[in-house]
């Protein structure tokens, strides 16, 4: 099959992953379904991975390694114990690609916590490629309302999305400031409207504040440097927050976040970044969210299906994978971008 595989950790623009052909993937376990891929999203946890910002967190934890975590194919074959999955099925894969199933975390049904977790396109090969196989323990179903391109992001930013906006507690009359308005970001902006509350969308790039406002955000506000600054506009135009959720990658935003918040305020955390500042006698409260478990993930596709989430794709080669990332890294991508091989 072809793939685009990662040799070495380095820079984007030095095209990295190189375009190769390897060895189709078989069943090998009782569970495991054989999945032709038609479109895999390009996530931003790709590029840190590329470009060795994430080593210290074991991640790549081999290499080489093809990249990719938000994966949707049909199934071509199953194992001989497979019964909950079907040949001819269209299914997603998810960041979390397998976890024990067997400790309190996997038993309370938060496996994406689990300590044994095997994480998609990190600790085995992910879908930069044609094929794949899964434990169908692990997949989700997809139904026919929502073709392979537009069902892909539902599996990292559609899943990280709905799990922050559950986290940030939304509900009618509650306002909620989305910081970062990318591929994640987009949906939460619709998620968090589609439970009631008052929307405000906050990004550096006036491409975003426009996407956040056409897909229903109540308020746009320009993200500056200085969370002083910032905070200062936002006070003017908006008001403090009742809560807020940090997509944009940086600890700029996630501390002009904090200070966005009234004091009793609630800070969800979705990115990797520290707290800088943090005041006990404001009575805030910090949260941290990570993907999310099988269920998050089924709920979220079958809210995906009622048509009311607008997933905003551009869609490429998969040999185009490197020149998308380094589009992704200037902030180019509107949204999402979606490899199909
Ligand atoms: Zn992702
Ligand atoms: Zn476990």
């Amino acid at each position: 099959m072809k793939a685009m595989v990662l040799d070495r950790l380095a820079p984007i623009e030095t095209r990295p992953l190189k375009l190769k052909t390897l060895p189709t993937p078989g069943i090998r376990r009782r569970n495991d379904v054989f999945i032709e891929i038609e479109a895999c999203g390009v996530c931003r946890s790709n590029l840190h991975m590329i470009e060795g910002d994430w080593k210290n967190y074991g991640s790549p934890s081999t290499l080489p390694v093809i990249p990719g975590h938000e994966i949707v194919g049909v199934v071509k074959k199953v194992g001989e114990g497979a019964w909950k999955v079907r040949v001819g099925d269209r299914v997603g894969i998810q960041p979390l690609f397998s976890s024990c199933l067997k400790c309190d975390y996997c038993k309370a049904g938060k496996e994406h916590l689990c300590d044994d977790a095997e994480i998609t396109g990190e600790s085995v090969q992910g879908g930069y490629a044609e094929y794949i196989v899964a434990s169908e323990e692990f997949v989700t179903p997809i139904p026919d309302s929502i073709d392979s391109p537009h069902a892909a992001p539902l599996f990292c930013p559609g899943i990280t999305a709905y799990k922050a906006v559950k986290a940030s507690e939304p509900a009618k009359g509650r306002s909620v400031g989305i910081f970062g308005v990318g591929g994640v970001g987009h949906l939460a902006v619709q998620l968090a409207k589609m439970e009631g509350s008052r929307v405000v969308a906050i990004s550096r790039a006036k491409k975003h504040l426009d996407l956040a406002k056409k897909l229903g955000a109540d308020n746009a506000v320009a993200y500056q440097d200085s969370a002083e600054q910032f905070v200062k506009a936002l006070k003017k135009d908006e008001g403090l927050l009742d809560s807020a959720i940090v997509f944009a990658p940086s600890e700029n935003a996630i501390d002009a976040a904090v200070k966005s918040v009234k004091k009793g305020g609630l800070v969800v955390v979705g990115v990797v970044g520290n707290i800088p500042n943090f005041s006990a006698f404001d009575e805030k409260t910090i949260r941290g969210t990570v993907i999310g478990s099988r269920q998050d993930m089924a709920d979220l596709v079958k809210l995906a299906a009622q048509g009311d989430l607008k997933v905003v794709i551009e869609t490429h080669k998969l040999a185009e994978a490197n020149e998308v990332l380094a589009r992704l890294k200037k902030s180019e991508v509107e949204a999402r971008a979606v490899l199909v091989p």
